[in-house]
């Protein structure tokens, strides 16, 4: 998925000071966004206020949305750079064509992993036939510095290690490790994913890793996370410093846990690239509006998205703007 926003925001991120070392409660609202013409995403990060959970760094939630009789998703070719991108669904189907050649549909609790390192571009689209509801996430990852140039890479893994030891509970993890369960997917900074659905009823404790930040993502049913009430749409933010975690469910529900070791590096984030300063944003964003560096994406029917014009202010990481 891309950023489509016509005038995006630039976004400097990352650093320990803003992490909280405590166990806390932040319940972070979602931005109503257009991505395209016809979806429109809940975005929780980046937040006011919170930009970060460990390396996580954008998260939209979509649907779910009945697309029985419309084409659903469209985001036409567009480029990355210095991040991962996870599609995950719990409805429907994403169709993914980039630009190492990669044509991968995924559907749901089938983890789409794109590591876009120095450059890559890709489309998704609703497959010509697709289920009525599509009902998803689409997050992204900042690479550390020591890695954020490394070749461009997808993967899909259909076969995700899943938790059942815990009554109620039924874990997918996306990344990363929970419970002693590790996904085969590649990460570069420690950090974890998981699918978390719960039964009606469920009261469950999720064992946690104590460094680690957390948040957690409704995306249906009625649930309490350490007590605090959440509704579909919404993500909490938890800090640091827990050994595990209350999960309480009225009913059928689905959470997606963000965490990971606090990011320190800091970035600038720009439509769709993450870099380290504006020239080389500047740059990414030459590049693709060229033609030069990204590679193309073969047999989507349609032009690729052009980067929208720069910010008038330089971009340079300095501090916190927004
Ligand atoms: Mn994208």
């Amino acid at each position: 998925m891309s950023d489509l926003d016509t005038a995006p925001p630039v976004h400097i991120r990352g650093g320990r000071q803003e992490v909280s070392a405590r166990p806390v409660h932040e319940l972070l609202e979602p931005r109503i966004t257009p991505l395209g013409e016809n979806t429109v995403v809940r975005r929780l990060l980046p937040n006011l206020g919170r930009r970060m959970v460990g390396a996580w760094c954008f998260v939209d939630h979509y649907g779910p949305d009945d697309i029985a009789d419309e084409p659903g998703m469209w985001v036409p070719p567009h480029p990355h750079t210095g991040l991962q991108t996870v599609s995950w669904l719990h409805e429907g189907e994403v169709l993914h064509r980039d630009s190492v050649g990669s044509l991968q549909t995924i559907n749901p609790r089938e983890l789409g992993l794109m590591t876009a390192g120095r450059a890559i571009a890709h489309a998704e689209q609703s497959p010509r036939a697709h289920a009525r509801l599509l009902h998803g996430a689409q997050l992204w990852i900042a690479l550390p510095d020591a890695h954020r140039n490394i070749a461009p890479a997808f993967a899909h893994h259909s076969n995700l290690p899943v938790i059942t030891s815990r009554a109620g509970l039924r874990g997918t993890v996306i990344l990363g490790e929970v419970d002693g369960a590790a996904s085969p997917g590649t990460t570069y900074s420690p950090l974890v994913g998981a699918d978390l659905s719960l039964a009606e009823g469920a009261c469950v404790r999720l064992p946690l890793e104590p460094d680690f930040e957390y948040a957690v993502l409704t995306m249906s049913g009625s649930c309490r996370v350490d007590g605090v009430p959440l509704v579909p749409g919404s993500m909490l933010y938890l800090g640091c410093g827990r050994a595990d975690l209350l999960l309480e469910a009225s009913t059928e529900s689905g959470l997606l846990l963000l965490g990971g070791e606090p990011f320190d590096e800091r970035i600038v984030m720009w439509w769709n690239f993450i870099g380290r300063s504006g020239e080389e944003i500047a740059q990414a964003r030459a590049d693709w509006n060229a033609g030069r560096r990204f590679g193309a994406v073969h047999g989507f029917d349609g032009d690729p998205t052009p980067a929208p014009a720069l910010p008038e202010a330089r971009l340079k990481a300095r501090g916190r703007v927004r």
